[in-house]
């Protein structure tokens, strides 16, 4: 069969494109190395009817109407307020840090003193970044936001990352805020939505278009092979369009080294109790190895009694040789931006190649900013 597209990954980068273009009349081919669609954001339900994400906790949040508009058409989604708390000093309380953390923490005097420093100094704003608070002018501010730093991000970012806080990207630090007052949503964006019956529903529906074809438990690689700066397929040379979402340095077979990740062990335990915890996560920056445990039936809003499952996150080294290791989050300073650079000036010699998603393009994003890249890349290239 001729195919007009190519598309590597199936997450949301791969299947936003492939539907575009499938709706396009275009014929698109995805390749999906693992045996299911969907990328990270794959569910399942258990043998004990709880719907549980495969590969950790995705909860979706944007302030993009054009891509709420674009997931909306695949599936009902129902309003989700995503909530967590974190253990500070054998207390749960709320994260991101608030007055009610301030409050439960503090005593009744000192949290006064510094809800009323904080909203003098910030009174036009609803949150703030926890480096502000810590080169804060104001002693007492400066106190404050240097115990929020030391108890909720110092050792969580050191066993997240396995790097002292200094070496982390600002970046990191500044996506958990502080915020000025009792909100305690974890997101404050202005749409909060889950899928009612799952994400893989929904990439079901998004791939079902008789454009599309779709190869699981292939590597693209043993199809696509890059010569004289020209994509072959299947030892053709491919003329089409190909989009990667894969990892960038897996393409070109780690020439200038492998672009350090993080990863993760994800340990799932099933219960006979109705709740195990009080949120849907309770984070744990302190004491615990693991970082985090999410409640999975508080995301899916599921009413399964006596039973519950929830997954423990222990952060571990990633390493690209072994094939069992998954690249969770890309560790982001200058070096490692620098490699990613020379194996994009690679890139940009393959006039038909486009990179897109978190792999190819060695960033954090959220599932949201990934659709509404592939969006933009279509309306840009597409045509
Ligand atoms: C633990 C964790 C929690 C997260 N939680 C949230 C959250 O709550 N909210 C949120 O918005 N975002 C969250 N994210 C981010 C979210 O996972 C990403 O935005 C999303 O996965 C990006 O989609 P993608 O298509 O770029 O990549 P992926 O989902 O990783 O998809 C890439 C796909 O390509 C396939 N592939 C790669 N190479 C090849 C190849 N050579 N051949 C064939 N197939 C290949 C892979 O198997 C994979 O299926 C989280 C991320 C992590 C790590």
């Amino acid at each position: 069969m001729k195919f007009d597209v190519i598309i590597v990954g199936s997450g949301f980068a791969g299947s936003t494109l492939a539907r575009k273009f499938a709706l396009d009349n275009k014929k698109v081919l995805i390749y999906e190395k693992r045996g299911q669609i969907g990328g990270n954001m794959y569910d399942k339900v258990l043998d004990n009817s709880i719907l549980v994400h495969q590969y950790g906790p995705h909860i979706f949040h944007t302030n993009s109407k054009k891509v709420m508009d674009f997931v909306t058409q695949f599936g009902s989604w129902y309003f989700y307020e995503h909530k967590v708390v974190g253990k500070i000093n054998n207390t749960l309380v709320p994260i991101p840090f608030n007055f009610k953390s301030l409050e439960l923490l503090y005593s009744k005097e000192q949290a006064d003193i510094i809800k009323e420093k904080l909203l003098a100094k910030y009174k036009d704003t609803k949150k703030v970044s926890i480096l502000d608070l810590i080169n804060d002018s104001d002693e007492t501010i400066k106190q404050f936001g240097l115990f929020v730093y030391k108890n909720v991000f110092e050792n969580y970012t050191a066993k997240q990352w396995n790097i002292p806080i200094e070496e982390i990207d600002t970046s990191v630090i500044n996506r958990v805020p502080v915020i000025l007052g009792y909100d305690d949503r974890y997101f404050q964006d202005e749409y909060q939505y889950m899928p009612k019956h799952g994400y893989t529903k929904v990439f079901e529906e998004m791939l079902n278009h008789p454009n599309i074809t779709i190869k699981l438990n292939t590597n693209a690689l043993e199809d696509i092979e890059i010569k004289d700066n020209k994509i072959y397929w299947q030892n053709q040379e491919f003329h089409g369009k190909v989009f990667y979402t894969g990892a960038i340095d897996e393409l070109f077979n780690y020439k200038y080294g492998p672009l350090p990740y993080r990863s993760l062990d994800l340990v799932f335990e099933n219960y006979d109790m109705n709740y195990y915890q009080s949120s849907a996560v309770v984070n744990y920056p302190n004491d615990e190895k693991y970082t985090r445990i999410t409640e999975f039936k508080y995301l899916s809003n599921q009413l399964v009694n006596n039973k519950t499952t929830i997954l423990k996150e222990y952060p571990k080294k990633y390493d690209y040789q072994d094939e069992n290791s998954i690249p969770y989050y890309a560790i982001i300073n200058e070096e490692n931006q620098n490699m990613y650079q020379k194996y994009y000036e690679l890139v940009k010699k393959i006039p038909n190649l486009y990179m897109c998603g978190r792999l190819a393009e060695y960033k954090y994003f959220n599932m949201d900013a990934v659709i509404l890249r592939a969006l933009e890349l279509y309306e840009k290239v597409g045509k």
